[in-house]
């Protein structure tokens, strides 16, 4: 490590969220956890590692690329790659058992030919129905063709959607009421899926809503129900479903590496979008836009310092963000800095969270995540 900024990852916060939605999701649902985009940013063996001890079986990744990283980290697991296939990547997909989601043709086609090559039988795939995304998916209305096929090499394992806007009860009904039609296609066709994959964290957490219903819903097609948690597993939970106990398992850590005093009227920055009205003591912080510290915080944001916030002064730039510490006492070189996380100690410490982070930029904790950058060390702790 060269520098003084890194990203620190509970792993007893993560197993608790785990616990958490295990529990919410009820004894019969298979939870998949989502380890997508380097599990949102946290890194992704460390969460891999840390959710596999506490139970989990099913792993959600974007492509074969990312499940291939995830493979060799664990072996045994069953890891869905959830953003379908490219033709490229249909053999890799088989040869380090991945399961791929398909909706079209061209996706069993290229499957087929693979697994034959392989001389694989039993392949099991996730076929995705779009209910309303408009994104990936097969129309209800247009399954028989595809479910022709589930007859050689491919075997349908789950029949999965995915909700768009998952607070509102009215167009998930919408949703589900396609994936029911669906359902009914595929039991006429004389498939029996094993589960039924819908639901994001927002679904996970709101048990007896759309989690019963859909547990409903794959008991009448002879499946059990699969929900799909992301962010929750991280300790956030997205739209209006708060109120539980998650707890944000990442930190985001730097340290003050220089001090300076500047007189009243003395600019800060680039483009002087700081001008110090008194006497001010500012903290030179290592980190910046390129460590995912977003821009829009210039002069918005803040971050803690022994236990305190202290207002970005001035534009983030690449490699340095400025802060304003006159107000906090005897701040010194190589004193810890929170930009995400808690400090202060005691019952009620100060916190930043990546939902503060979102709405100051104008956008949602998913990203704020996922932006912290590839050059932050993440690590592991207690
Ligand atoms: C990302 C993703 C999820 C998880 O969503 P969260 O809102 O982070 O819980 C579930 N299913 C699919 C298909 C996804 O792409």
């Amino acid at each position: 490590m060269t520098r003084p900024v890194r990203a620190e990852i509970s792993r007893g916060k993560l197993a608790h969220n785990y616990r958490l939605l295990r529990d919410l999701s009820g004894a019969e649902a298979e939870l998949l956890a989502v380890v997508k985009a380097n599990a949102y940013g946290h890194g992704l063996e460390g969460c891999a590692r840390a959710l596999a001890a506490e139970g989990a079986r099913w792993f959600g990744v974007t492509c074969v690329e990312e499940g291939v990283a995830l493979r060799r980290i664990l072996p045994e697991a069953r890891i869905v790659a959830m953003a379908g296939l490219w033709h490229l990547e249909a053999e890799a997909a088989l040869e380090h058992r991945l399961t791929p989601v398909v909706w079209e043709k061209p996706h069993l086609s290229w499957l087929e030919t693979a697994a034959r090559k392989l001389g694989l039988s039993d392949v099991a795939v996730h076929l995705e129905i779009d209910t309303g995304m408009s994104r990936q998916g097969a129309a209800p209305g247009n399954l028989e063709v595809l479910l022709d096929r589930f007859q050689g090499e491919l075997r349908l394992e789950a029949v999965m959607t995915h909700f768009h806007s998952p607070d509102d009860a009215e167009a998930t009904a919408e949703q589900m009421r396609q994936l029911a039609e669906a359902l009914e296609k595929v039991a006429a066709a004389g498939l029996r899926p094993t589960y039924v994959s819908a639901g994001s964290s927002a679904s996970a957490l709101l048990p007896r809503g759309v989690a019963a219903e859909l547990g409903g819903l794959a008991r009448r097609a002879g499946a059990l129900p699969m929900l799909r948690p992301g962010l929750a597993l991280y300790g956030y939970s997205p739209g209006s479903g708060s109120g539980f106990d998650l707890r944000p398992a990442l930190s985001w850590k730097t340290r003050v590496v220089s001090l300076r005093e500047i007189e009243a009227g003395t600019s800060v920055g680039y483009d002087a979008t700081f001008r110090a009205a008194r006497r001010t003591r500012l903290a030179l912080l290592p980190v910046g836009y390129a460590d995912g510290l977003n821009r829009l915080l210039s002069n918005r944001g803040s971050v803690l310092v022994r236990g305190r916030r202290a207002p970005i002064a001035g534009r983030v730039s690449m490699d340095h963000t400025t802060v304003d510490v006159t107000e906090i006492e005897g701040v010194e070189r190589g004193d810890e800095v929170v930009l995400i996380g808690e400090q202060g100690g005691g019952p009620d410490p100060e916190r930043i969270t990546a939902g503060e982070i979102a709405k100051l930029t104008g956008t949602i904790p998913w990203e704020v995540l996922c932006a912290i950058a590839a050059r932050v060390p993440r690590t592991m702790v207690d």
